[in-house]
C-alpha cells in the first residue's frame, strides 16, 4: 500500500500559507526522531512517511494539517490535543464524506432561490 504513494507531491493552503506536501521514506521530527509526518511552518512544507496504509496516512495527512492550523492561528494546540482534534475530523469527514458538497450545493441553490424572487 505504502509503495503506491512514494514520492508523490501536492499542495494544501492552510490560512494564508500553501504547503508543499511531500511523501518521503523516512521522516522525522523537529528532534530528529522519526514520525509518520513532520511539518516545517518555516519552510511551508508536510512531509508524509509513505510506509503507511491508507488510513494511516490520511491520519498522517490530517495531524499534520492541525499542526498548521494551530500555527496559523497561534493556538499553541499540545501533541495530545492535535492527535484528538484530528482523530475527530478524520471519523467525521470519513463517515460524512459528502458533508462539503452539500453543504455547497444548499447554499448555491438558495442564492439561487433568493435572485428569483427579487
Ligand atoms: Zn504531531
Amino acid at each position: 500500500m505504502g509503495k503506491k504513494y512514494r514520492k508523490c507531491k501536492t499542495q494544501v493552503k492552510i490560512g494564508a500559507h500553501p504547503y508543499e506536501v511531500r511523501t518521503r521514506s523516512r521522516v522525522r521530527n523537529s528532534d530528529g526522531i522519526p514520525n509518520a509526518g513532520h511539518i516545517d511552518a518555516q519552510r511551508n512544507r508536510i512531509d508524509i512517511d509513505y510506509h503507511q496504509t491508507g488510513s494511516q496516512l490520511e491520519e498522517a495527512v490530517i495531524h499534520e494539517i492541525t499542526h498548521g492550523i494551530s500555527f496559523d492561528r497561534a493556538l499553541g494546540l499540545t501533541e495530545e490535543q492535535v492527535q484528538t482534534l484530528s482523530a475527530g475530523w478524520l471519523a467525521v469527514l470519513k463517515d460524512n464524506p459528502h458533508l462539503f458538497q452539500v453543504t455547497i450545493l444548499e447554499a448555491l441553490k438558495e442564492k439561487h432561490n433568493e435572485h428569483r424572487k427579487s
